[in-house]
């Protein structure tokens, strides 16, 4: 399998080659040149398969530079029930006959982003190791993804992780997830800003090709191809265990923000999986809402996203987009230039006129947004009615995908994270706080380690600089 760019100016290149970059050269987004097609045949008989052997049978297409013994080890150590906590990898808990939750939260932070970061880290380590390298890994949070980041890579010698994150931004219990690791190749620095400053910094040093090269700087942002690819394989573990008989369809309902885990729906998909319709929830940031609704995408200035209370959802541009909309135009890089060139000048694009919405119908999607008092009401009602306690996140996507769903059709909804990690809204909703899984009892009260540094990148650079030894 090789691997292109959206916009077109990368030569076709293996996976193991663009596992660790961020953007492709020309500033697009790097696609597998095919999706690798799946039949009834292939479902029936995965049936049965564990968690690791299913993400092996869906996963070797897009990875056939790795041999698969290797593959196959590297997703058994990634999906064990140590790091999962239980032998189900992700379960699947009906709340009704036809209305589900695919929980994906039972990672070592307690969000969905540790399915796929899990397998990175490994992945990451392995490919370093052949090739007797060692990388810096460069990034910013603003709650989630640096803690799952940091998890993946405890202990692996060849990997350093350098996290920015905003000093005093964070919910205590996210802040205490990362502060509290002490290990030799983590590193977190706060710094004195607000999320945009740690993602400036982060661009800033990402486009100092002499430092990157230097210093061996990587990324590990949401725009990493094998973390989306990682995500495929949930949807046909979820479809599997829902599915009464292989053909028959199920509509999945995703609360998004940078657009990863809903597009690893789309290629599950285009695959061959059976899924009837995508359902995208966003909050009171609709620009995805608005595109699905209209065919207008019209990314927001930093300064017009508005802080909610389902924060890891508050994103101005929809990051991951340009992979569906290089499909939504045929896989035409020139149509993606054309567009992204629109979006740089006029600030949106417009597929109204132009077939976009038909099509967007024919890939399945559908979408609606959530505010926060319909997340506190489904927060209650969820609870009243089922007895299960769920997150402001995972709330839109139930919020949404009731709305929106097609009742003849089983509904999926994808699970974000534990209510543990958002107290505040739980506890405005149902007055009290959520019971803390085992571990995480008193993590607040743990031995805290970082640093707090100036908004610039310099100080960023003479910090990396001073840690990384030899280079
Ligand atoms: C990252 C995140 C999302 C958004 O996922 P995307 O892949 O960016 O669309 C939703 N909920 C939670 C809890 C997250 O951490």
């Amino acid at each position: 399998m090789k691997y292109l760019s959206t916009r077109g100016g990368m030569r076709p290149s293996a996976f193991q080659d663009i596992l660790i970059e961020g953007l492709a050269p020309d500033g697009g987004l790097t696609v597998p040149e095919r999706y690798p097609p799946v039949t009834l045949a292939d479902l029936e008989a995965w049936r049965s398969l564990g968690y690791a052997d299913l993400a092996f049978r869906v996963l070797a297409p897009f990875a056939d530079d790795i041999p698969a013994v290797d593959l196959r080890r590297i997703l058994r150590d990634s999906y064990s029930s140590e790091t999962f906590g239980a032998e189900e990898i992700t379960p699947v808990l009906a709340l009704e006959p036809d209305l589900h939750l695919l929980r994906l939260s039972f990672g070592p932070t307690l969000a969905f982003k540790d399915v796929a970061m899990q397998l990175l880290g490994n992945l990451f380590q392995y490919v370093l190791e052949r090739r007797k390298s060692s990388l810096n890994i460069l990034g910013a949070t603003s709650g989630d993804t640096g803690s799952s980041a940091e998890q993946a890579m405890l202990g692996k010698t060849n990997v350093r992780v350098f996290m920015l994150s905003p000093h005093g931004a964070m919910s205590a219990f996210q802040r205490a997830q990362m502060y509290t690791l002490d290990e030799p190749n983590i590193f977190n620095l706060a710094v004195r800003g607000v999320f945009d400053d740690c993602q400036d910094i982060v661009k800033a040093i990402g486009e100092d090709a002499e430092f990157k090269a230097r210093f061996r700087i990587g990324a590990v942002n949401s725009i990493n191809w094998a973390r989306v690819a990682a995500q495929i394989v949930y949807y046909f573990k979820a479809y599997l265990r829902v599915a009464k008989r292989v053909g028959d369809a199920v509509s999945f309902a995703v609360p998004s923000g940078n657009f990863g885990n809903v597009l690893a729906g789309h290629i599950a998909r285009s695959m061959g999986l059976p899924v009837h319709q995508l359902i995208v929830a966003t909050n009171e940031n609709d620009v995805l809402d608005e595109f699905f609704r209209t065919g207008i995408y019209r990314p927001r200035p930093t300064n017009q996203v508005y802080r909610t209370s389902s924060p890891s959802m508050d994103i101005s541009k929809a990051s991951n987009f340009e992979r569906f909309v290089y499909d939504l135009v045929d896989r035409d890089p020139g149509r993606v230039r054309m567009l992204w060139k629109q979006l740089r000048n006029q600030g949106y694009f417009d597929l109204s006129g132009s077939g976009g919405p038909d099509t967007v119908r024919k890939f399945g999607f559908v979408s609606g947004k959530s505010t926060h008092a319909d997340r506190l009401a489904t927060i209650q009602s969820v609870h009243r009615h089922y007895g299960v306690l769920v997150d402001p996140h995972t709330a839109d996507g139930l919020k949404v995908g009731c709305e929106r769903r097609d009742p003849s059709v089983p509904l999926i909804c994808l699970e974000t994270a534990l209510p543990v990690k958002f107290e505040e809204t739980i506890k405005q909703a149902l007055g009290r706080a959520p019971e803390r899984p085992p571990g995480f009892e008193n993590l607040e009260a743990k031995p805290m380690h970082f640093e707090v540094v100036d908004p610039d990148p310099d100080a960023i650079r003479r910090y990396i600089e001073r840690h990384v030894p030899g280079a």
